[in-house]
């Protein structure tokens, strides 16, 4: 897909999905639409992925004595919610430095840029899950400041902030 195309839908998108606060919506959802391009070009080079596990942690961060966490817990444990830690990551290096090849795991040559744990959603919607976590992977992608001096990603005036 050529460049402006492939803004255009993102921007779209971004628009309707980044929940944005009212006045800076479009220069978000643009600053958000050029961030998503440039990690999707940096994955195709394989120096950029991201990485959607189970967030293990979060059930236990619950109160149980909190009503609406009550609700969350019980919809965690009966399975209509899903709870993702959604990271992302750049090519490190090709040498770990592990002499023994039984120690390298998936993370090996790869460190965390940003990350975002707690991204709860429902199990039956499975398209508000795809949309869900691509307004992460964009917010993370604008976090970790994928500019290059060729290809700038600036901050659009007045925008240096992104509420979701
Ligand atoms: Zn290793």
């Amino acid at each position: 897909m050529k460049t402006d195309k492939r803004l255009a839908e993102a921007f779209r998108f971004h628009v309707v999905h980044g929940g944005y606060i009212v006045g800076s919506r479009a220069l978000c959802a643009i600053r958000s639409a050029r961030a998503e391009i440039r990690a999707a070009d940096l994955e195709r080079m394989s120096i950029l992925r991201f990485l959607t596990e189970t967030d293990d942690d979060y059930a236990s961060s619950l109160d149980k004595r909190d009503e609406s966490d009550q609700r969350e817990l019980k919809m965690l444990r009966d399975g209509t919610l899903e709870v993702y830690t959604v990271s992302l990551q750049m090519r490190d290096s090709d040498n770990c430095g592990h002499t023994d090849t039984d120690r390298c795991d998936r993370r090996c040559g790869w460190r965390t840029e940003a990350s975002l744990g707690g991204c709860t959603v429902l199990v039956s919607n499975q398209r508000e899950l795809r949309d869900y976590l691509r307004t992460i992977r964009a917010d993370l992608a604008i976090e970790s400041d994928l500019s290059t001096p060729a290809d700038p990603l600036p901050l659009p005036a007045g925008a240096s902030r992104c509420v979701i």
